[in-house]
């Protein structure tokens, strides 16, 4: 199934105990259609301005993915985020946001996008995310991500955004700052008992420690995969849900439980190999049997099987 990605495309500024880059190509959007297009047809629908050029679009090319759906704005400046990372790569400072042709954007998108029957509305303005879901009325799966800025700015906004999805992939802190809900569990049912609709299944994002996927009636999580030498981790969130959503896509858009398990772990490898390199270094030059071998890798170190001791008690 096709999938249509709006969010962040983008310059980004990082800092890391491990190195510095001033200018990268970033956004939410961006690192979304790298993961997903290992699994299926993916196109990108955002602005971007007079510095954003062939060299940037190419990465993304080189990927299969289609970015006609891009457009430039003449005299425009492409959104620019920087932030910094400690040594707990977990927590990140936002040193800088500029929206640029973000501030103005109002998305038309072609009948090709809007016929995608997958859709994911990745990190930006919540009116952005809800005119694009609008547009796109082919979409038969439409997953969400947001953050901190857009909860304390544009709340109702966002609220309004999340009952338009599917599913709610925020990180884990965001969910509880979000609900009011001082725990992760409590936080995702708060969100689905705002539907239907609304999500009916909910994500929730934590860091190096992995992710859990909450539904109805299922609880499911998995840790990262264990890597010794993080280097960057901007992007690993929309890396995760491209590999998530990606499979879904690649599945038909079936969503049972043991489907949306499998795709949690191929989400968790795709943003493994994220936080290797610098923004969309590592992920560029991916091939398809890596992710394989360390969604194999996953499962093995995942694995346990009970065997009954007599317990005292
Ligand atoms: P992640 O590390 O998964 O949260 O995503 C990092 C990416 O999000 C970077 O490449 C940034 O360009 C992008 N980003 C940062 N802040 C925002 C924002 N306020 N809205 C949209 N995208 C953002």
């Amino acid at each position: 199934m096709a999938v249509t990605v709006v969010g962040s495309i983008a310059f980004d500024a990082v800092k890391t105990p491990f190195g510095v880059r001033e200018r990268m190509l970033g956004g939410a959007a961006v690192h979304f259609a790298l993961a997903a297009s290992f699994f299926d047809e993916v196109r990108v629908v955002g602005p971007v301005g007079d510095d954003f050029g062939d060299a940037e679009l190419d990465v993304l090319r080189a990927r299969g993915v289609d970015v006609s759906d891009i457009e430039h704005v003449a005299g425009g400046e492409t959104f620019f985020w920087s932030g910094v990372y400690g040594w707990d790569l977990n927590s990140r400072e936002t040193l800088e946001t500029r929206l640029g042709v973000f501030e103005t954007f109002e998305p038309k998108l072609s009948a090709a996008a809007r016929e995608s029957e997958v859709l994911f509305l990745a990190n930006i303005q919540p009116d952005i995310q809800r005119a694009v879901r609008a547009q796109c009325t082919g979409a038969r799966f439409a997953a969400l991500d947001s953050m901190n800025l857009w909860i304390d700015v544009a709340r109702d906004s966002l609220v309004h955004t999340i009952a338009g999805v599917d599913c709610l992939v925020l990180n884990d802190a965001e969910l509880k700052q979000l609900t009011g809900m001082p725990n992760t569990v409590k936080a995702a049912r708060e969100v689905l008992s705002w539907g239907p609709p609304g999500p009916s299944s909910i994500i929730a994002k934590q860091g190096e420690y992995g992710a859990t996927l909450i539904t109805a009636d299922g609880y499911f999580s998995l840790p990262a995969f264990p890597l010794e030498d993080v280097v960057d981790p901007t992007g690993a969130g929309d890396t995760f849900a491209g590999g998530f959503v990606g499979y879904i896509a690649a599945c038909g858009g079936a969503r049972d439980e043991e489907l949306l398990r499998r795709a949690m772990a191929y989400g968790t490898a795709l943003a493994s190999f994220n936080v290797e390199e610098f923004g969309t270094e590592r992920v560029a030059r991916l091939t398809g049997g890596e992710i394989a071998e360390r969604v194999r890798e996953l499962e093995r170190v995942t694995h346990f099987s009970d065997a009954p001791v007599t317990l005292r008690g």
